[in-house]
């Protein structure tokens, strides 16, 4: 019998050895494509626990991925602690306006991190509550069939959009000690966030932590500055763990396994051969199909070829390599039926790579 994409999934983040790799959007993917085809638009179906679990079912229910995956951006814990936001529009993500907290390093001027919210409240209040509402939505309505992931924001990454992420990494080299005490602070909202997120109906929780990528943070400071409070986060955590770091993250893999994630998630800037040896199978690859090429500017074959590459390398979940592009085409979308209609599963991924494409036995020749 044909294994369902739930089973599929589940096989690949444990790297069990599969026919073919699972075709999944651990990351953001919200396309205006899939707006139109299910009827629920940003920026309504980010305050909306129905629309967001419309929306985040859309990548499954239209578009053959085989897993469905909410929150849509990385402002909702921001909002929560107080930050100004303007929500954006169908066609562009909710951007801060301003941070919470005093923190200036070239004036000496800092906030101490002891007037915090609430931990109750702070999983009460807007958009994290629509998001844990959204997480039960897709476990009851598509739980059964497909894997639920629900996004937060990792605990550096946090921290600098309370207090200003160029101030934030400017403390990191020349008061190091402040800036891991207000993320150790922050982490603790993180870690309860993720933890909300599995008991609300998530199966998987992926973090992203782009303010820790290797553009932003010397390879060398990660482990401290952000690796040890990931670590504390969602390595204890009772479900299944992704953490995601743009850019190019080869010189971090190894530290990014030491926080005790069950799997990693990485961009194209890696290239996919490079990535699975240094991973060294210490847990499961997702990754790493580019988002700007080919996904936004390439040709379905392109897409397919990159999509290869990954998989004879030997990713175990063929994904994009970041946060999906709103613009992303897929041709068609939008006048085709619901997937879950089709008499068989003939598609993955948004740009409808047949999935025989995928599909030679063994995989991952390795893990024999
Ligand atoms: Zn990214």
């Amino acid at each position: 019998m044909a294994m369902s994409c739930r089973e599929r999934v589940l096989a690949a983040l444990k790297q069990e050895n599969l026919d073919r790799p699972p075709v999944a959007v651990f990351t953001t993917c919200d396309t205006i494509g899939m707006m139109k085809a299910c009827g629920a638009s940003w920026p309504e179906a980010h305050s909306d626990p129905q629309k967001m679990a419309t929306l985040a079912c859309a990548q499954a229910d239209y578009f053959g991925l085989e897993s469905v995956r909410a929150g849509f951006c990385l402002t909702q814990e921001a909002e929560a602690f107080g930050c100004p936001i303007n929500m954006g529009t169908e066609k562009s993500s909710p951007m801060l306006k301003g941070h919470r907290y005093n923190y200036n390093p070239m004036k000496k001027i800092y906030d101490e991190p002891d007037d915090l919210p609430d931990m109750d409240e702070f999983l009460r209040t807007g958009r994290i509550k629509t998001t844990l509402e959204a997480m039960g939505i897709m476990q009851k309505t598509h739980g059964e069939d497909y894997v639920v992931v629900g996004g937060n924001t990792g605990p550096f990454t946090l921290t600098g959009h309370l207090l200003n992420t160029e101030n934030l990494v400017y403390s990191v080299w020349t008061e190091p000690e402040r800036a891991q005490k207000w993320t150790k602070a922050i982490s603790a909202y993180s870690k309860a966030y993720g933890q909300a997120l599995l008991d609300a109906g998530a199966d998987v929780v992926q973090m992203s932590e782009p303010s820790a990528s290797t553009d932003i943070l010397a390879p060398t400071d990660f482990p401290i500055q952000s690796g040890q409070f990931v670590k504390d986060c969602l390595g204890s955590l009772k479900g299944h763990t992704i953490l995601h770091i743009c850019g190019d993250s080869a010189p971090i893999i190894p530290y990014m396994f030491d926080t005790g994630v069950d799997g990693i998630s990485v961009e194209e800037k890696v290239p996919s051969e490079k990535a699975i040896e240094i991973a060294n199978h210490r847990g499961c690859m997702v990754g790493n199909v580019g988002c700007a090429f080919p996904l936004f500017k390439g040709t379905p074959e392109d897409v397919a070829a990159a999509a290869k590459r990954s998989r004879d390398a030997g990713f175990n979940v063929i994904s994009a390599g970041c946060g999906v592009p709103i613009g992303t085409p897929v041709p068609g979308a939008a006048s085709r039926p619901p997937q879950t209609s089709y008499p068989s599963r003939r598609v993955c991924g948004i740009l409808l790579i047949p999935s025989d494409i995928l599909g030679i036995p063994q995989i991952n020749q390795r893990l024999k």
